[in-house]
């Protein structure tokens, strides 16, 4: 293989548009225990384990990240929660000088069961997917069952101390009209910060289309019907592709991620390593750098260094959905990580 440049590399991410980066998606595993129909194929295939990043290797790519300026990990997959001894991972990971937060994203099957280890090691923040709170509506959108499970997990969260839960609900149209409201109302009571997050062309089965986009501006209008009146308030959170608003009652926030109507490309910060090691610059980038082989062949921090920085340095102004250049990368959302 080449090996990158000679010298030093840089000591911050910035790309090509002067956008610095600060926060690094790592996926842990293409597996997951849910077949949720934006996401996976019902047949799903996944890595072999061979090509599955160590932790000791996950933990060397956040080290050199962290000398560049990256401060915020969050875990995901497929589901994170399936790789065994995922607690070790963030005991890592939190003791690597600079990292500031270390945020899991889980489908909350396996939370209950986990959930005070995860607490244990040091993990940070908790953002939880569920799209909606009825059993079956559940299962036509996730194929497989689960709703009680999650919920049970989201109570041992909250005893195990973690707060500012963040719920997140991917909105399609034609399918999840129906869980707004619910999922509002049960976020509001229980003090869960809910998001609302545009369908992407990223499912496995190539079903996305523009139309099927319940874009947040209507899950807006509809929760103002129907839940509250909403403004727009700061986010606590300034790197989160989120706007947020609260409702005028005091009681509770809602976020609205818009990835498709309304792009916030202009101030991303992120950057992903999949679980077989590619650091990829965009969810939507065709283009892998791929970490895993350097890590194999006796690369150098420094290598690894050079590749993070050819891959920030690649990276386009905009994913340019609905574009007639957008190309859907060949990769769905578990295989790469969201
Ligand atoms: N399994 C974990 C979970 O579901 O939270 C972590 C991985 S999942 C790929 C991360 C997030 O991506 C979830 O919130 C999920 O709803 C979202 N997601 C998956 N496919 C998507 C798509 N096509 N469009 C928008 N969001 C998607
Ligand atoms: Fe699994 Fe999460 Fe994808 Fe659903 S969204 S299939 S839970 S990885």
């Amino acid at each position: 293989m080449t090996r990158p440049e000679v010298g030093k590399p840089p000591s911050v991410l910035v790309d090509q548009f002067g956008r610095q980066h600060i926060d690094l998606r790592v996926s842990v595993t293409d597996r997951c225990n849910l077949r949720c129909t934006y996401c996976m194929p019902l047949d799903a295939s996944f890595m072999s384990q061979q090509k599955l990043l160590s932790f000791e290797e996950v933990t060397r790519c956040v080290c050199v990240a962290s000398e560049m300026g990256v401060r915020t990990i969050r875990l995901t997959g497929g589901e994170p929660l399936m790789r065994p001894d995922l607690k070790r991972l963030i005991e890592q990971l939190t003791r690597v000088p600079g990292i500031e937060e270390v945020a899991l994203t889980t489908n909350g099957l396996l939370l209950a069961d986990q959930v005070a280890g995860l607490a244990q090691a040091g993990l940070s923040r908790l953002n939880v997917s569920l799209d909606s709170l009825d059993e079956s509506r559940f299962e036509k959108i996730a194929r497989r069952s689960g709703l009680q499970r999650i919920l049970e997990g989201l109570e041992e969260a909250v005893r195990q101390g973690f707060r500012s839960i963040r719920i997140n609900a991917v909105s399609i149209r034609g399918l999840t009209e129906q869980e707004i409201v619910p999922l509002a109302v049960f976020c509001r009571e229980h003090g869960f910060h809910l998001r609302f997050i545009e369908f992407m062309p990223l499912d496995a089965e190539d079903a996305w289309s523009r139309k099927h986009v319940l874009t947040g501006r209507e899950v807006h209008q509809i929760l103002e019907v129907h839940v509250g009146q909403l403004k727009r308030s700061e986010s606590e959170d300034s790197g989160q592709p989120s706007v947020d608003y609260s409702y005028v009652d005091g009681h509770g926030i809602v976020g609205f991620i818009n990835p498709v109507s309304q792009p916030f490309c202009d101030r991303c910060d992120r950057l992903r390593l999949t679980a077989d090691g590619q650091f990829k610059n965009c969810l939507f980038s065709t283009t892998d750098w791929d970490a895993r082989a350097l890590l194999r062949d006796g690369g150098t921090d420094k290598d690894l260094g050079f590749l993070l920085a050819a891959c920030v340095n690649a990276k386009h102004f905009s994913h340019g959905i609905g574009t007639e250049s957008f190309e859907r990368p060949s990769r769905a959302m578990y295989q790469i990580g969201g």
